[in-house]
């Protein structure tokens, strides 16, 4: 079955030249270099560093086409200084710039965030810019390490997206950067949903996305602790990963997840990243979208039922609608 349905891929990430600073990539390169005596750390860095940039989106877009995606939702982060010790090469002004222009060079297919570190003195007027002047769509994506979600320092920012009335994208997977695990598994590690179902009793007009849903472990509790906050929803993204081991099972997540929170509050989405390590032959994105397109017949299998109504809620429209999107944008 074909769905005749917008795609929409709610979490994706897109870097230009020099967004991301070499200690980000510290950890994974050591680990590359521990695999063999001949391997020195250098030696990788420039590979991992250059191999996520897109300078225009144009390849990003040509993958989204491989998997008939229509549109994505495309994240900023901010790995500078506050969190890494050390910043970027090109400082989160000039990114917020270039994310504005991606947006105008693939109109109603990229859809950028802005996200800007809260321990930046300037933090809010650049993300009040880029929202106001650069017409990104949303603050995110804000990643709790060293700080939760619902803490008082981080407060300002949410505030702003409420007044504003876009949507912050707020990561929940227990590991954070390229830590992809964790090790925390409970309610103290700061990425856990319990901060987020916090900071959205607290402001409740606030639009809230869950990525990852909870990625691996918190799946059935990030779902449990919003059911009853209609102001978040869950991005499925991440669980692409493993959907493939076991279809069963994450069939009947997701219909955990639709007796929880409701099909309308579940989006697809998959953390696609740019660049000539992850896109092309590289990416799995095709099969995660022909998944969840071929959810009612895929469900059947197992004994659930999703209707058509659903798979196409899940796959563009919730997201449409979360967004303020009207038709054929
Ligand atoms: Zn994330």
């Amino acid at each position: 079955m074909d769905l005749d349905v917008p795609v929409i891929d709610s979490h994706a990430h897109i870097w230009g030249e020099g967004f991301v600073p070499p200690a980000f990539f510290a950890k994974a390169a050591k680990e590359w270099a521990a695999k063999a005596t001949d391997r020195r750390a250098d030696m990788i860095m420039p590979k991992l560093l250059n191999g996520i940039v897109d300078p225009d989106g144009d390849d990003f877009i040509a993958n989204m086409d491989r998997a008939g995606v229509d549109a994505s939702m495309v994240m900023m982060i901010d790995v500078g200084a506050p969190v890494f010790g050390e910043d970027a090469k090109t400082p989160p002004e000039a990114q917020i710039e270039f994310y504005a222009a991606l947006q105008k060079r693939h109109p109603k297919r990229l859809h950028c965030h802005v996200a800007v570190d809260f321990r930046r003195p300037d933090h809010l007027d650049l993300i009040r810019r880029g929202v106001v002047h650069g017409g990104l769509k949303g603050i995110g994506e804000i990643t709790p390490d060293g700080f939760s979600a619902a803490d008082d320092a981080i407060r300002p920012v949410m505030m702003l997206a409420n007044d504003l009335g876009v949507p912050v994208q707020i990561h929940t997977r227990t590991g954070v950067w390229t830590d992809f695990a964790g090790t925390d598994f409970s309610e103290r590690n700061p990425v856990h949903p319990v901060h987020i179902a916090r900071l959205a009793k607290a402001l409740p007009e606030l639009k809230i996305i869950l990525c990852h849903a909870g990625f691996p472990h918190w799946w059935h509790r990030a779902a449990e602790l919003i059911a009853d906050l209609p102001n978040c929803v869950l991005d499925i993204s991440n669980w692409n990963e493993v959907f493939h081991h076991d279809e069963a099972e994450m069939i009947a997540r997701l219909a955990a997840w639709r007796g929880l929170v409701g099909a309308e509050r579940i989006l697809f989405a998959s953390d696609q990243a740019s660049g000539p390590r992850f896109t092309g032959e590289r990416s799995k994105l095709p099969d995660w979208v022909s998944f969840i397109r071929a959810l009612p017949e895929n469900a059947t299998q197992w004994g659930y039922c999703f209707s058509e109504a659903e798979a196409k809620a899940i796959l563009g429209e919730n997201a449409a609608r979360i967004y303020g999107f009207s038709q054929g944008e």
